[in-house]
């Protein structure tokens, strides 16, 4: 009993769940409303590549696909800042090179685990089969066949629903009294643009490196792919004189970009042409609890929990999603209603700690790199870590190099921050810092800390 499982959604979270289910032993039918991207054009959308860090890193390991990801992986040692004029400038995201996020595409991270899905005889992936809604009490689920037309209804012992930010599982789960959702949109939008590979199949730009062109408001950024080429993605405002709806014609958009990131002009394809014809996408964020009724659903990813990229932790928190639940598996067993509890017990508070860190990281991205009281800080920031490796531990590190629950990185992160901010106050470099004031500041605010 209990051992027919029904997944909605294909996508990275639902396939890596598929597998980790496959594992115990459940009999796993995973329904994607697209067709399979194995055999066809990817479908735009979404971003085409992604930073893959420790948290996803930890999941691949448990299901046994890192080693194929790595060799698909480029290492991103740090930021490279590309001011409007001047010189380039590197700040290293970790301690050393040990510490990198990975740029990965999404298209074939989600390829290689369909593939790894299907190599589980428990495991069937039906394609083009859109959820259309589901009887929370009987767990029936609905589906429409996109190829056909027909409509079909499954029933399982349990559904779950990892069938991204717009899920239908969801919709469902909003008529329930005691459920709560917000969508929070951003003012500012995305669009993604291509640079090239060099004529010799080269980089144009540092290839271990996330680019940046912070603007205050606005940013720019591109991340490295394996053929050589980058994917730039304008993050903008929609609204204002030069806000991307007044962006509306060739000319507008060439001289924005011009005037923004000249450095950027040589080495984007199409510029003009691609910011039209390129869609334009839309950031939000997405709180919603609880996320499983009795014993017959749960979400899982975005479908619960969409958060604005600024942290690159969406999939890495969906990912670690699929570690906890399958912990609480192996806890509760087949106890649906007790593995739900607990998995949302445990990940609620650090996915609502993720999705404000991620809000945060947007001004810091695109505003405060390039400050002096903020460099500043990062060179404190980094002596303290020398200094006090167990106790104070960078807010970057421990969400991207660490599995501290995000919670803690949160909570933790505000009071460094406070002690950084205490440090620096009217000083201009580092050999002013008074770190004995410092390391009492680092024992009285965080030991107690767990
Ligand atoms: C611009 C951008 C950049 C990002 N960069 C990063 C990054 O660098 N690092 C990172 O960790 N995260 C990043 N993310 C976040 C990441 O993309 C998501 O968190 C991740 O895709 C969530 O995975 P998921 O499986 O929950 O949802 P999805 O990947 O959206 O998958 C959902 C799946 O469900 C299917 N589906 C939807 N509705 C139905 C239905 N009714 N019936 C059947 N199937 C359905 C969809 O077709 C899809 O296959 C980024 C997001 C954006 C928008």
């Amino acid at each position: 009993m209990g051992n027919k499982i029904t997944l909605v959604g294909a996508g990275l979270a639902g396939s890596l769940l598929a597998v980790y289910l496959a594992k115990k032993g459940f009999e796993v039918n995973v329904y994607e409303k697209r067709s399979d991207m194995r055999k066809g054009e990817v479908e735009r959308g979404r971003s085409i590549n992604l930073a893959l860090s420790t948290r996803g890193i930890f999941a691949l390991k448990e299901i046994g696909l890192y080693e194929e990801i790595k060799k698909i992986a480029i290492p991103m040692y740090g930021r490279m800042m590309h001011p409007v004029e001047g010189e380039l400038m590197f700040q290293r995201y970790g301690k050393d090179d040990t510490e990198y996020i990975n740029s990965v595409s999404r298209s074939v991270l989600n390829m290689k685990l369909m593939d790894l899905a299907e190599q589980y005889e428990n495991i069937k992936i039906h394609f083009n089969n859109r959820c259309t809604g589901m009887n929370l009490e009987s767990g029936e689920c609905h589906f429409t066949n996109d190829n056909t037309g027909e409509n079909f209804s499954v029933t399982a012992d349990t559904v779950i629903g990892t069938d991204g930010s717009a899920s239908a599982l969801r919709m469902e789960m909003l008529k329930l009294p005691g459920f709560n959702f917000s969508q929070t949109y951003l003012e500012h939008g995305y669009k993604e643009l291509n640079i090239p590979p060099a004529q010799n199949g080269g980089f144009r730009m540092e290839k271990n490196a996330l680019h940046i062109w912070p603007r205050g408001t606005f940013m720019l950024i591109a991340l490295p792919n394996l053929d050589g080429s980058f994917t730039c993605t304008l993050f903008h405002p929609f609204k204002g004189e030069e806000g991307l709806n007044s962006l509306n014609t060739k000319e507008k958009a060439a001289e924005f970009f011009k005037k923004y990131f000249p450095d950027s002009l040589s080495l984007i394809e199409n510029l003009e042409e691609s910011f039209f014809t390129n869609p334009t996408g839309n950031l939000m964020t997405v709180r919603s609890g609880p996320w499983f009724y009795k014993d017959k659903v749960a979400l899982l990813g975005d479908a619960a929990h969409a958060i604005v990229p600024f942290f690159g932790q969406g999939m890495n928190a969906s990912f670690e999603d699929c570690t906890v639940l399958n912990q609480s598996i192996e806890k509760h067993g087949t106890d649906w209603k007790k593995v739900y509890s607990e998995y949302y017990d445990e990940r609620k508070i650090n996915t609502d700690a993720i999705a404000d860190l991620a809000l945060e990281n947007f001004i810091e991205m695109r505003d405060k790199i390039a400050d002096k009281r903020f460099l500043l800080n990062k060179q404190i920031e980094a002596e303290l870590f020398k200094r006090f490796p167990d106790t104070f531990v960078p807010k970057y590190s421990m969400v991207t190099f660490y599995r501290f629950p995000y919670s803690t990185a949160l909570q933790r992160g505000n009071i460094q921050q406070e002690i950084l901010d205490a440090l620096s106050e009217g000083k201009s470099s580092i050999s002013e810092v008074d770190f004995s004031a410092g390391e009492k500041l680092v024992k009285d605010r965080l030991s107690a800390i767990i």
